[in-house]
């Protein structure tokens, strides 16, 4: 059969994206892999034998590799699959390219910590460790890294033989796109289209997912297949209120965990927009994350694509993310010094579920003061610190030490980046469904398939198929 479609990852689950068409043309199979994500969370806890060391296939089969975006559930296994033999192509948006630049270091930071972690634990439990390296190190990523070409949105790009590759925006973060193909494979030209992660339509800072072509196949995520994200309120107020209270009524430090990428920069400017208006009170601002700076970093050089009334607030005010007070914290010297800092402030650090990073060594020392105040502005998974605070726990461990929690914990709603079921439904009404043969859902777990199953189907999608690990459909 000329052309096949088969997931690798991110089929039935939300992480490990990795999905691969092979093309027969001239009696030779050329084979395009789409993202080469790491799987994560419980689909690594839960299974028996680490599902990131085992592609699925043969790494230097694959011809090239198209990128959707730079989230590590979707960019997250590129250093190891060039040290596992691919040298191909690696095709992405210009930002893609930046942010996985910083992610991929960070990543491979990350592993080499983690397989020391294991080791040293394994030691002490008398057992064997059933890998002997870490996934990859920091060795593997400029190899990779060089290996990365761009493609702007809406330029079309011949990426294989009778392949040409075509990007469009979906506003999830700064970079991300639809993955739209052009396959002739000799007899027919088939229209493919991978929508990679979709965005929001209310962004603080991105466009709208753009619309795209007709397509003839179609593979879409489903994150939030099954429900509708409740309104968000004016984020400026409520972020100014909690300011108030914690920092300027109540003397104390707001401590703000959000993830490096997104929520950090979403932050930083509506932060910036309330100084820029003059309501912000003089409180000094710490971003304590050496990622959420470089990606900041990132996304200043890439404002062109930011939404059209964002650009034009640059002409006032050059610089979104920085305004007087605030402060990026690199050096992890400096990080230290904020512990002993007594007067009221903002630190901003990663990880949102507070499971890693700077955030962690704030909350063992803030958390027990009654002054201060977390503010959570993001999704945290079940049995994450995050979590564990939200569900009001009276005490938490962080490095074995116990802390009670006297600090108030407080909630706030960001933009989520997914799209939820109304909005999705939104991003595909630029197609006939009629003409569309073949839909596959990914990147979600069973009630998202069936609620955005359902709601498909109502529009006049048929052939909706939920794709298995490894299972490979004819197109
Ligand atoms: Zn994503």
């Amino acid at each position: 059969m000329p052309i096949s479609f088969t997931s690798h990852g991110a089929a039935g689950t939300v992480t490990g994206s990795k999905h691969l068409i092979e093309v027969q043309r001239d009696g030779r199979p050329y084979r395009v892999l789409l993202d080469c994500g790491m799987f994560q969370g419980e689909a690594v806890r839960d299974a028996k034998h680490d599902p990131n060391r085992e592609f699925g296939f043969d790494p230097t089969e694959i011809d090239v590799l198209v990128m959707s975006h730079a989230h590590i559930d979707h960019s997250g296994l590129v250093p190891r699959l060039v040290a596992e033999g691919f040298s191909g192509i690696i095709w992405a948006t210009p930002a893609t390219r930046d942010l996985c630049a910083i992610m991929l270091a960070d990543s491979a930071h990350i592993q080499e910590y983690d397989f020391a972690y294991d080791v040293k634990r394994a030691r002490k439990r008398g057992r064997e460790l059933e890998y002997d390296e870490p996934l990859y190190t920091k060795d593997a990523v400029p190899p990779a890294m060089e290996l990365f070409q761009t493609a702007g949105y809406n330029e079309p790009t011949v990426i294989g033989p009778g392949i040409t590759l075509t990007y469009t925006d979906t506003g999830h973060i700064l970079g991300s796109a639809a993955v739209h193909l052009d396959i002739d494979d000799g007899e027919r030209v088939l229209k493919f289209t991978f929508t990679g992660d979709v965005g929001r339509y209310v962004d603080r800072l991105l466009p709208e997912p753009a619309h795209f072509r007709q397509c003839d196949v179609l593979v879409c995520e489903s994150t939030y297949g099954d429900r509708d994200h409740a309104p968000v309120k004016e984020s400026e107020d409520e972020l100014l209120r909690h300011v108030i209270e914690t920092c300027v009524k109540g003397r104390g430090k707001l401590l703000i965990p959000a993830f490096s990428i997104g929520k950090t920069q979403e932050i930083l400017y509506t932060l910036n927009s309330l100084s820029n208006e003059g309501r912000l009170p003089r409180v000094p601002v710490f971003v304590d994350s050496p990622l959420a700076i470089s990606a900041t970093e990132v996304s200043r050089t890439h404002s062109k694509l930011f939404r059209d009334d964002v650009r034009a607030e640059l002409e006032q005010d050059p610089d979104l993310f920085a305004f007087p007070g605030v402060e990026f914290v690199r050096s992890a010297d400096r990080s230290k010094q904020l512990n002993g800092v007594k007067e009221p402030a903002i630190i901003i650090a990663a990880s949102g579920m507070m499971e890693a990073g700077r955030i962690r060594h704030h909350l063992r020392n803030e958390l027990d003061d009654a002054s201060n105040a977390v503010l959570i502005v993001g999704f945290c998974a079940p049995g994450t610190l995050g979590a564990q605070l939200m569900e009001g726990a009276a005490e938490v461990s962080i490095f074995g030490d116990i802390i009670p929690v006297r600090a108030s914990i407080l909630r706030m709603d960001f933009y989520s980046a997914h799209a939820d079921r109304g909005e999705l439904i939104r991003f595909l009404e630029c197609q006939k469904p009629s003409k569309i043969r073949k839909t596959f859902l990914v990147h979600g777990v069973d009630h998202g398939f069936a609620g955005l199953r359902e709601r498909l189907t109502e529009h006049g999608y048929t052939n909706i198929v939920v794709p298995k690990r490894g299972q490979r459909f004819e197109l």
